[in-house]
């Protein structure tokens, strides 16, 4: 049956040009989302490279979080089984060689509304200080503590670094990482997805 709620939602944010005079890149309202998804992916915002195709993590952070969530690139695509909510929608530039934190007016006045319309999602995943800050509020411990007690939220929620290469030596630092966290998050993806199907 189709939405027309979120269809008009949706509209609405693609059109959304709230906060155009701090964007010098542009307004591009990247994210990927149907009322269906079983996965919730809230980054923090668009690339360069999701910017100018318009594709969410269309670029080197996104191939390691399909490995991470151990997904071919058909499948993270499938709005019917992820969707992907950032933090902030539209790619904010960048200033000091790395990319600007997101718009808050972005999660300020789009996010109730869109996750009221999520209503099948088992698995909420969380990437990047941004993302975990909104989620545990004013208390939020460092991200590494966060994820290094994954444990904790697993397993409706699951808290990541942000997947940027940038977080190369983030990576190398904490080997729990791969050897703990990774299977058991691939375990989950593939429990919902499977679950989600049909
Ligand atoms: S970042 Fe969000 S609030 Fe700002 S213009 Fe883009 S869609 Fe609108």
């Amino acid at each position: 049956m189709p939405d027309t709620e979120l269809d008009d939602l949706l509209t609405r944010v693609r059109a959304c040009t709230l906060c155009r005079d701090h964007l010098p890149p542009g307004v591009r309202p990247v994210l990927q989302m149907d009322a269906r998804a079983h996965i919730l992916i809230v980054g923090q915002a668009p690339g360069a490279r999701a910017n100018a195709s318009g594709v969410p993590f269309d670029d080197a952070s996104g191939e390691r979080l399909r490995d991470w969530l151990g997904v071919e690139r058909g499948v993270f695509h499938d709005a019917r089984r992820i969707a992907i909510l950032p933090m902030g929608f539209c790619y904010p530039g960048r200033a000091g060689g790395a990319d600007l934190p997101p718009r808050p007016e972005c999660a300020r006045t789009w996010r109730a509304p869109l996750l009221a319309r999520l209503q099948h999602v088992q698995l909420t995943v969380l990437l990047g200080r941004h993302a975990l800050a909104h989620a545990c509020g004013q208390r939020a411990p460092s991200v590494t503590d966060t994820v290094r007690d994954w444990r904790a939220h697993h397993p409706a929620v699951m808290p990541l670094p942000h997947p940027s290469p940038r977080n190369n030596r983030w990576l190398a630092r904490n080997p729990w990482f791969e050897h703990d966290l990774l299977p058991a998050l691939r375990a989950r993806v593939a429990e919902v997805l499977g679950n989600g199907r049909g």
